[in-house]
């Protein structure tokens, strides 16, 4: 299959998990994880419609930044504080923040720019050791310990990494655990917090992360085929 047969399929998908969950296709942004995967893929990905994309890795970024069409860069994995110089004015989006410390330091560097960056708070519903991101309990203190000290930083809701489940069905719980969170924390009045993004579901599990309420889903392999971790790309 070619990269825009595959983004064909999943959209094809993404509107169905959609429409049973009482939304549109349109309603679920799809942000192409391109980890690994040439800028010439990227380029195609982007001409068959892709508007956002998706990398872990500081480092990759800047290798790739222009060599990439205009596109809306997002940071999805974990962020070490004294890697956040090198970003702020390229993503729009940081997915990954997990700690008041990393918060205050991306707001720092926004003001430096004079911008306002959008973050979402990684949540660890599952708990499991080898993740980033925070417990359900913590999530209300850092969202508040957030607003309170980094202005600009503008929280615009939750992402989640369910764990790996042979049986997507499995990964259900957890999904539907953060949607109450982000349900419960839209709430919050603050003129540095507007929810609009839930960010859940990668390549073996959007479709059940969707029909649990994720409006942003990250799709890496089932995109652009398997990756090869021997590789470093350029
Ligand atoms: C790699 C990655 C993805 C995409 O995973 P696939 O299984 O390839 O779809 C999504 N989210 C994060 C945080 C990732 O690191």
């Amino acid at each position: 299959m070619s990269i825009g047969g595959n983004i064909e399929y999943i959209n094809g998908l993404k509107e169905k998990a959609a429409v049973k969950s009482g939304r549109k296709g349109e309603d679920v942004l799809l942000v192409a994880v391109t980890k690994l995967h040439s800028t010439d893929e990227i380029n195609e990905a982007i001409k068959c419609g892709i508007t956002d994309i998706g990398e872990n890795k500081v480092q990759e970024i800047m290798d790739k930044y222009d060599r990439v069409d205009p596109v809306r860069w997002h940071l999805i994995g974990h962020l070490q504080t004294n890697k956040v110089k090198y970003i702020i004015d390229k993503v729009s989006m940081i997915h990954s923040v997990d700690s008041l410390k990393l918060a205050q330091e991306i707001d720092k560097r926004a003001a430096q720019h004079n911008l306002t960056m959008d973050i979402l708070i990684q949540v660890n519903s599952a708990m499991e050791e080898s993740k980033f991101g925070i417990t359900t309990e913590e999530t209300g203190q850092m969202i508040r310990d957030i607003l309170d000290t980094c202005p600009n930083v503008r929280i615009r809701g939750l992402m989640c990494i369910a764990p790996f489940e042979e049986n997507p069905e499995d990964a259900r719980p957890y999904f539907a655990e953060v949607k109450k969170l982000y349900d419960e924390f839209s709430k919050l009045e603050h003129p540095s917090l507007d929810f609009k993004y839930l960010s859940m579901g990668m390549s073996n599990d959007f479709e059940v992360a969707i029909e649990e309420g994720s409006n942003l889903i990250r799709v890496g392999t089932m995109i652009f085929g398997a990756r090869d971790y021997s590789k470093k790309m350029g």
